[in-house]
């Protein structure tokens, strides 16, 4: 029986500051007084406050230094405001230190088509793709992009009875040729062989994590007008959870609703590409 399964994503890890080992950082450098009134240091739990953009701003700081006035004697002001900070580290384009913070997804239910688009991105990130040479499907799972052409097709139907005639017919090969008394090897390559058989469109499942540099660009490549509908469903479902939990690094970003309904342009206000 053909199934049609929605996207869905989830953010599974992301950066920790370490407090003890920041602070003590912090004081060898002479940087007390800027420490001492900073969100994650007086918070009383780790997670009211967004850790990468308090690592990004440590990191950025501590270049020239520019923790206070006086500790670098070229220094004659700072911006003291962590968001006006960032702002001007966008406006300037230096973006390396955006690399040191990290996000973890999952996303599942997402067609061989999405994973095979994300994986061209390559620089930042880290990638652990569902295996279709060892996972062997036991009926075929479609991705189904809500609001896209086929979610709006009034004939969907007819779609699915041929692929219900793949279904069976993949069903059928793999009775076949993968008996449970073979070896493990012998119903890999066979699992292998007859996955060439099934559709770019079938349900997988990928583990993506991604530096904030990197979680930029690509949120901004992926849900142009021009992306692929399931990139942009997908993408703009992270840009929503990146500006909710990391306001400092996503303030910027604006959105303008697709003219199919899927998804939302992001656009970065200060700059593309950092
Ligand atoms: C709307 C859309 C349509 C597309 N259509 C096609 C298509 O028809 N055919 C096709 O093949 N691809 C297509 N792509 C994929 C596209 O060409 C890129 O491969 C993909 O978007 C990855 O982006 P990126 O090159 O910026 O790499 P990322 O890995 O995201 O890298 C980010 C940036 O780092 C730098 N960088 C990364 N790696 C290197 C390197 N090795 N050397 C120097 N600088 C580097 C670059 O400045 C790069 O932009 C499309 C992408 C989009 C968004």
């Amino acid at each position: 029986m053909v199934q049609w399964v929605e996207p869905k994503i989830f953010k599974i890890a992301e950066t920790r500051i370490d407090r003890e080992g920041l602070t003590g950082f912090l004081k060898t450098l002479g940087a007390d007084e800027w420490m001492e009134k900073q969100p994650w240091f007086r918070a009383a739990s780790p997670t009211e406050v967004e850790d990468s953009s308090a690592l990004i701003e440590v990191a950025g700081r501590a270049c020239y230094k520019s923790f206070g006035v006086g500790l670098n004697p070229n220094i004659t002001k700072i911006r003291e405001d962590s968001k006006a900070y960032i702002e001007n580290v966008l406006a300037k384009g230096d973006g390396s230190i955006f690399e040191h913070g990290q996000v973890s997804w999952a996303f599942v239910d997402v067609s061989r088509i999405f994973t095979h688009e994300l994986v061209r991105h390559r620089a930042g990130v880290a990638i652990s793709q569902e295996s279709l040479r060892y996972v062997r499907p036991k009926e075929l799972r479609m991705t189904m992009v809500p609001g896209s052409e086929l979610s709006n097709l009034k004939n969907l139907d007819e779609i699915t009875r041929a692929l219900e005639a793949a279904e069976e017919e993949y069903l059928r090969l793999t009775e076949e040729h993968i008996r449970p008394e073979m070896k493990f090897d012998e119903k890999k390559a066979w699992t292998s062989a007859l996955r060439r058989f099934l559709p770019d469109g079938m349900a997988t499942n990928i583990v993506w994590s991604a530096n904030h540099r990197t979680l930029r660009w690509v949120l901004e490549m992926r849900t142009a007008p021009g992306a692929e509908a399931e990139m942009r469903y997908v993408f703009d479902l992270v840009g929503r959870i990146l500006k909710r939990d990391y306001p400092t690094l996503y303030g910027d970003f604006e959105t303008r609703p697709h003219e199919d309904g899927v998804g939302a342009q992001w656009v970065p206000r200060i700059r593309s590409k950092v």
